[in-house]
Parts: C-alpha cells; sequence; structure tokens
C-alpha cells in the first residue's frame, strides 16, 4: 500500500492516467451494463471494449511503467468512441465528446490532445453533414460545432498554462538559481543513473570534486557579489572547457561536481589537470588569481553514490593539503 502510493506520489503521469483511468472505468463499466439491458448490443461491444482498453491501460501503467504511451492510446481510442456513441445515439451520445475533450487534455500533451480533438470533431461533423441522423438540422450541428472549440479552446489554454508552471517549478526544484547549472538534487539523480548504468551495461564514469581555493577571502576582500559572480564564472569556464557529455552540478557554496561519462582513468586524469589550468589561466578576481583544487574518483564495483563520493573528497582533501592549485584522482592501486 505504501509503496502504491509513493509511485503515486512521485510519478504525475502514471497519477493522472491512474485518475483518469478510473473515472472511465466507473462511468463506462455502468453504461455497458446498462446497454446490455436495453438490448442494444452495437452499443455493449463499444463500451465493453472501451473498459477493457481502459484496464489494459492502467495494467501497462503499473506493471510496465509506460503511462504516458497509455495516455495516448486511451486519448486516441476514448476519441473514436466517442465519435462512434455520437453516431449511434443521436443527440445523447454528442454530449460524451465534451467529456472526452477534456479527458485528453487532461492525460495528453496539449498539443497532441488538440490535434485528435479537431480531428474527430471533422470527421463527426462531416458524417453529420453528409448523412441525417447525428444532428437535428444545420444550426445544431454548428452549435454543437463552435461549443466544441470553444471547449477545447479552454482546455488547451488551461493545459498549456499547467504544462508550463510544471516546467518552471522543475526548473527551480532542479538548478541553481545562482549559476543555472543543475543542483544537489539534480546531480543525486543522475549519480544514481550513472550507478545503474555502471551496473547494468558495465558504462564506465567519472566523478571530479571541485573547490575554489581560499574563496572565503574573496568575499572577504571584495565582497559578496565578487563572490557571487566568480561562482558564476568558474561554472562557465568548467563547462566551456568539459565534452558536450559531461554534467556540471553545484553541490554547495563553492563545491562543484563534473560527471564524466565514458571516461577511463587517464582520460579523468587529463580532465582534471585540464581544469586546474583552465581556471588558474583564466579565472581572475579584482586582478588577483583564482585557483581550484580537485578531488577525482571513477565508478568501481559495489560502489554506491556515497562511497564514490567519498572517494573523490579525500582526493580532495589531499589535494588541499598538498598545497591547493592541483587535480588528484583516486587510484585504486595506490589509494587502498
Ligand atoms: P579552502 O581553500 O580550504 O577551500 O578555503 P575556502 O575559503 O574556499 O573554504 P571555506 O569553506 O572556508 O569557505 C567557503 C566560503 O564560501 C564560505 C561561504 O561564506 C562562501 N559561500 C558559500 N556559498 C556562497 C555563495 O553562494 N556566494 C558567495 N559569494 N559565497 C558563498
Ligand atoms: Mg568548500
Ligand atoms: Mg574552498
Amino acid at each position: 500500500m505504501h509503496n502504491i502510493w509513493s509511485r503515486l506520489r512521485n510519478d504525475a503521469q502514471l497519477a493522472i492516467i491512474t485518475c483518469a483511468g478510473l473515472l472511465g472505468l466507473v462511468s463506462l463499466s455502468p453504461f455497458a451494463f446498462y446497454r446490455w439491458v436495453q438490448g442494444d448490443l452495437a452499443m455493449v461491444v463499444i463500451d465493453s471494449l472501451l473498459t477493457l482498453f481502459t484496464a489494459f491501460a492502467l495494467y501497462v501503467s503499473w506493471f510496465h511503467n509506460k503511462a504516458a504511451l497509455a495516455g495516448q492510446i486511451l486519448g486516441v481510442l476514448y476519441a473514436i468512441g466517442a465519435t462512434i456513441v455520437a453516431v449511434l445515439l443521436p443527440e445523447s451520445g454528442l454530449y460524451w465528446f465534451y467529456c472526452v475533450i477534456l479527458f485528453n487534455f487532461f492525460i495528453m500533451p496539449p498539443l497532441r490532445s488538440t490535434i485528435i480533438t479537431l480531428a474527430s470533431l471533422a470527421v463527426l461533423c462531416g458524417y453529420g453533414w453528409l448523412f441525417a441522423g447525428v444532428f437535428k438540422d444545420a444550426q445544431h450541428l454548428i452549435l454543437f460545432a463552435a461549443t466544441s472549440l470553444v471547449c477545447s479552446l479552454f482546455a488547451y489554454m488551461f493545459a498549456w498554462r499547467t504544462t508550463q508552471q510544471r516546467r518552471r517549478l522543475q526548473q527551480l526544484a532542479n538548478m541553481d538559481p545562482l549559476t543555472g547549472i543543475g543542483n544537489r538534487r539534480t546531480l543525486m539523480n543522475e549519480m544514481e543513473i550513472a550507478l545503474a548504468n555502471y551496473r547494468r551495461h558495465g558504462t564506465p564514469c567519472g566523478l571530479l570534486l571541485l573547490d575554489i581555493d581560499h574563496f572565503k577571502s574573496i568575499n572577504d576582500s571584495f565582497g559578496h557579489a565578487e563572490g557571487d559572480r566568480v561562482l558564476v564564472e568558474l561554472a562557465r569556464l568548467v563547462w566551456k572547457s568539459s565534452r558536450r557529455t559531461d554534467r556540471l552540478f553545484r553541490l554547495g557554496g563553492e563545491e562543484f561536481v563534473l560527471l564524466l561519462p565514458n571516461i577511463d582513468m587517464a582520460g579523468l586524469t587529463t580532465a582534471g589537470q585540464s581544469i586546474v589550468l583552465t581556471v588558474a589561466g583564466q579565472l581572475r578576481s579584482c586582478g588577483k588569481q583564482v585557483t581550484v583544487s580537485i578531488g577525482g574518483a571513477l565508478l568501481e564495483p559495489g560502489d554506491d553514490s556515497i562511497s564514490w563520493m567519498h572517494r573523490a573528497d579525500v582526493c580532495l582533501y589531499q589535494a588541499k593539503a598538498a598545497g591547493r592549485n592541483r587535480s588528484i584522482i583516486h587510484s585504486p592501486a595506490i589509494n587502498h
């Protein structure tokens, strides 16, 4: 039970599909039974199929982690279902179309749901125009098309705003506001991904822990704002001199972490030395040279994020003790 709640809390897509799917099951299955009592076989088949597909989508989302795909399949199926129901049940069937519009914007990205809604609306209105029975007259058709379009427009605006807000929240939660790079939370996630890739596929990954030397004296001598500028400039320099696949994070204060996937001992050593040289050669604070010390470690069998980071931290401590402005990489042969 606890596992179910924690999955729902951590996976917004799964929570939406579950909520929408359960709502679909609760509203569809009684109708299948009601149509069966009425003897309307076509509607029994349609409602039963939609109920089955909804249950299947919930299964795929929960047991195969494919909530996004399940949502899109459901969106298309419900749109087709609502169109067929509107044709088979003139007048009363049309009302379901409004529910499907809202449902689609709820479970799919705004653009995709707009396309699916407009396509099914075009098919339904086109059919209603050509064949009698769906709409009472032309005025009814125009009224239905206009209200559906207005409903879609409002749903689109709401979905678009929600998507933007969610993106912004994600950015705020994962980004360091000063430097614009990933924060500690993002680093922990990326380290877990690197660990999983290492365990599953043996993909190597290196970690460099950077710490600005005597940073406190920059703050004390030139002020906090100058200290902030140095932090931003350091992040820019390191990011510029790293490979496209490397990822830089601010661990906190004047400490940064660079994750370097697909790298060996020689590559990690060169990368560390190159950053030390670049920073010493280019980073200045009010004319004074700024340097960094670096500790590094490659992922090793049996590692978790704490042991991996700890090895780099020990090396950083050694680099500081040895006089700063240098990079030391953990070497299993020497340091054990
Ligand atoms: P060391 O060479 O041993 O690393 O010494 P240090 O002075 O760099 O390290 P210390 O841990 O003594 O000081 C770090 C300072 O970083 C203390 C803190 O005020 C400052 N700091 C932490 N976060 C920020 C920030 O966001 N902006 C600024 N300007 N300073 C910060
Ligand atoms: Mg520090
Ligand atoms: Mg420092």
